[in-house]
């Protein structure tokens, strides 16, 4: 018996999360100068931080011996979503929120459901308690509601949701969540993750907050990694009832959110100015994007982040020869989409040397 054996079997049946590869690798491996390789593989913000935020980060250095004190950003938090203080968790990352509910309500006996090619932390943090991962079936690489509320059974006790989704970039109209979440049992936690939530365009705006006041059972997730462009720092916060904040944080660590981390955050959330720069510069490159695409003869899926999620013959092939020309994108095999590529949108010249190089690995 090695020791390995001891883990329990749902822990030694985890697949590690593969993450978009970093700059530093692909330059070690073909030998390439790192400012030369142009890396759209992890949906992160091409502005980098909040120049505010990175002012934040430099002062809280003075404090750093001290434990964090997460007061003022939960409390701005809390004001802007229109909630009470103990609505509010913060996590290391809003990965870290996911597993936080995960640990309060699955375990061994239990399951969660949540779409095909959804986002794999729902599968990674179900599995790591033990409990059952019900997949149901997408439609046209989107989250089907009804499959998926045909899909809970009697254990159920979360469903994982993702609007818009990563890696497929999809999006459900806010009246069909809120047809499924009151035609559900109430007692099945809906986790809506919304991590790409402020690059939505204008037009598909909602207040989701609105169903954390009114649904004791529905959970939002948000994340400071994305539009905020703090990935690096790891911050994001959940919103919901108080009855399930306080369920999170009974498991959560008691410093899971450091302190340049909560300095940077509550700096970035009232920089309007890089927000708004952030949003147009996405909004420019995803139209250069598709346009460039579409000249290639691409299709791409319906795209609401900031990132664009097409199809292309040989995708791994293609692949290969993109990091051969310093490119780095995402490939989905991982995500049964064997015949797909991620692309995050980056700053002009970037999206440009993309397709440039994508029209190389194609036709070369
Ligand atoms: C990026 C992402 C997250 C979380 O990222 P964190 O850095 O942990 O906040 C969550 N959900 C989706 C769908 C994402 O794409």
């Amino acid at each position: 018996m090695s020791i390995a054996d001891q883990s329990p079997e749902y822990i030694r049946a985890i697949s590690p999360y593969v993450p978009g590869k970093p700059i530093t690798e692909l330059a070690r491996e073909m030998g390439l100068a790192e400012a030369s390789i142009v890396k759209l593989a992890s949906n992160e913000n091409p502005l980098g931080m909040s120049p505010k935020a990175k002012a934040a980060v430099a002062a809280a250095i003075d404090g750093i011996e001290r434990y964090p004190d997460n007061f003022a950003l939960t409390h701005a938090l809390a004001e802007r979503c229109g909630v009470n203080v103990a609505q509010i968790v913060l996590g290391n990352g809003s990965n870290d929120i996911l597993e936080l509910a995960a640990r309060a309500f699955l375990g061994p006996n239990r399951s969660a459901v949540f779409s095909a090619h959804a986002f794999a932390v729902y599968q990674l943090a179900t599995t790591a308690t033990g409990a059952e991962c019900v997949v149901a079936p997408a439609k046209n690489y989107a989250h089907d509601l009804a499959a998926m509320k045909a899909a809970i059974r009697p254990d159920t006790r979360i469903v994982w949701l993702a609007n818009p989704n990563n890696p497929t970039g999809t999006f459900l109209p806010y009246g069909d969540i809120e047809d499924f979440i009151t035609s559900i049992r109430s007692d099945i936690l809906v986790v809506l993750d919304e991590a790409y939530n402020e690059y939505l365009p204008l037009s598909e705006r909602f207040d989701t907050l609105a169903w954390v006041r009114q649904f004791p059972n529905v959970l939002i997730t948000r994340t400071f990694s994305k539009i905020y462009g703090l990935a690096g720092l790891r911050i994001g916060y959940g919103v919901g009832s108080q009855a399930v904040v306080d369920l999170l944080n009974r498991v959560r660590q008691p410093f899971n959110v450091n302190n340049l981390a909560l300095a940077a955050a509550a700096a970035s959330l009232d920089d309007q100015v890089f927000l708004t720069d952030s949003f147009e510069l996405n909004a420019r490159g995803m139209a250069q994007i598709l346009a460039g695409l579409k000249k290639l003869g691409l299709e791409s899926l319906p795209a609401y982040g900031n990132f664009i999620t097409f199809k292309i013959a040989d995708a791994a092939g293609v692949n290969r020869r993109l990091l051969k020309q310093g490119v780095i994108v995402r490939p989905l095999a991982g995500y049964n989409m064997p015949d797909y590529l991620r692309v995050t949108i980056g700053l002009e010249h970037e999206n440009a040397r993309f397709l440039d190089a994508l029209e190389h690995a194609t036709h070369g």
